[in-house]
């Protein structure tokens, strides 16, 4: 079932030619059209569904410093102020709010990791308060029960993933920039190596720039190509239940189940981690690479069944540009719910909250999550192709770091000063392969 979605228009007339063609609608597609179009750029969008169909619709909401990654945590940090610069800038609302998250534990190993975690935010100049038991208790009170802990970070927030990607994108339109819908980019022409136009199902666009934000499907785009691009998807499920429970923290995770505040006042509710991983020819391939961290997390991942294979996203195939592809065969990636996640997902969160008791489940749905092996997202120029800028692999936490990964990949294509340093993110360290080859690009 796909996730609440508010709908975008579609401009008449693919053009020509355009400054830059950003190739994805999700989240970071359109956050990279918007600072490319607001720098002046004449930009189109392609999306080969529905503008935020699919990751970037199907999250929870989170925009967070709390726990991330070192080299993702300036990104973190520079978006929480870009979503809320966007609004002012734009007049579009996605429902960011800086609404703090709130995290509590029992288990004093995860307690020491969060303080640890903390005293490293401290140093880079982030907010995050650990919580003593009392406070804790205090800020659970919705549970009902004590707690031994927890953190609460007060500059993070959650946006509205029902309308973000949709807001952004009539931003886009007001500057002037173009959006297709329903169109999907099959590949891109090149002259001595260097990139001149993409290829779409409805035309060519004559462009000396692409930025490939493909979420899922761009390892095999491009494989396509010649680029090498390790990425492998989990199905992650989620619960939607009504309004109605009174009291509850606007963002909880516990290590039981995590619940979000949604803009409609109901809650989204989901097991962190869990999730299941559909074989694919794709994730054979690159298997050496992904299973340290399959390995780390075997407690909380299973396996799937063949609806990833019959997909399409994670084909090893090669298309043509002149007939049909994948992609227009499968134009909104919705597989299908894990039920057995759902019931322990329900269970849990009612045995959690009590005033859950006062809603009833509204939907529920699943996303593919495109992850890399080292759970960091590969943003960059490719050497090989110049004018080709990938940006995919967002691991599970793209939805947050959306605006400054979409700053970061207009600073890329105009060459101003970063927002952040590049080169943690640049894809070139998956070149090597887990039997040592080097590829080319
Ligand atoms: C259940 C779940 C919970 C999550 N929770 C959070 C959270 O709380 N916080 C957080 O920060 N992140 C979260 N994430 C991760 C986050 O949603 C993603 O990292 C983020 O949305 C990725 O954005 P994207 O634009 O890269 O990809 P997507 O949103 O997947 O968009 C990619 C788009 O590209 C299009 N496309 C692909 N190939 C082509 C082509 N050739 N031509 C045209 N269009 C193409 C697709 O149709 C798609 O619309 C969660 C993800 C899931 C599934």
């Amino acid at each position: 079932m796909p996730a609440p979605l508010k709908l975008v228009d579609t401009s008449p007339e693919l053009p020509e030619a355009a400054d830059a063609v950003v190739i994805g609608g999700g989240i970071v597609g359109v956050f990279a059209a918007y600072y490319l179009a607001r720098r002046g750029m004449k930009v189109t969008l392609v999306e080969k569904g529905r503008i935020g169909a699919e990751q970037s619709s199907r999250n929870w909401g989170w925009c967070r410093q709390q726990n991330r990654d070192a080299r993702e945590l300036p990104m973190a940090t520079k978006s929480l102020d870009l979503w809320e610069r966007f609004a002012a800038e734009s007049g579009e609302d996605t429902g960011f709010r800086r609404c703090g998250l709130l995290y509590l534990s029992n288990s004093e190993e995860e307690l020491a990791g969060w303080a640890r975690w903390r005293d490293f935010a401290r140093t880079v100049g982030v907010t995050t308060h650990m919580l003593d038991s009392a406070q804790a208790t205090e800020r659970g009170r919705a549970t009902g029960k004590p707690w031994k802990g927890g953190v609460f970070s007060p500059t993070d927030g959650t946006a509205d993933p029902a309308s973000a990607a949709p807001a952004v994108a009539r931003a886009i339109l007001k500057l002037g920039g173009t959006v297709h819908q329903s169109c999907a980019a099959r590949g891109i022409e090149t002259e001595g190596g260097r990139l001149t136009g993409v290829v779409t199902e409805h035309g060519t666009i004559r462009t000396k720039t692409a930025v490939l934000a493909g979420g899922a499907w761009a390892s095999s785009f491009c494989r396509q190509l010649g680029i090498r691009f390790p990425q492998a998807a989990v199905r992650s499920s989620i619960l939607a239940v009504s309004p109605g429970a009174i009291g509850l923290p606007d963002a909880l995770h516990t290590a039981a189940v995590s619940v979000t505040r949604r803009a409609d006042g109901g809650y989204t509710l989901a097991i962190s981690g869990r999730g299941r991983v559909d074989p694919t020819p794709q994730q054979l391939r690159f298997s050496p690479q992904f299973l340290p961290m399959f390995v780390k997390r075997w407690r909380s991942l299973a396996p799937g069944g063949l609806e990833g294979f019959r997909s399409g996203h994670e084909t090893l195939a090669r298309w043509r540009l002149d007939a049909p592809t994948p992609m227009e065969r499968m134009r909104i990636l919705d597989p299908a719910v894990d039920k057995a996640i759902m019931r322990l997902t329900h269970s849990r969160a009612f045995d959690l909250l009590p005033p859950l008791k006062n809603t009833s489940i509204a939907a529920a749905w699943a996303g593919y999550i495109d992850s890399t092996p080292d759970g960091v997202p590969g943003i960059g120029e490719i050497a090989a192709v110049p004018g080709f800028i990938l940006a995919a692999g967002f691991s599970g936490h793209g939805f947050g770091i959306g605006p400054g990964a979409g700053h970061l990949i207009a600073d890329i294509v105009t060459g101003n000063e970063p927002i952040v340093d590049p080169r943690p993110y640049h894809p070139n360290r998956f070149r090597k392969s887990a039997w040592g080859k080097v590829a080319d690009f």
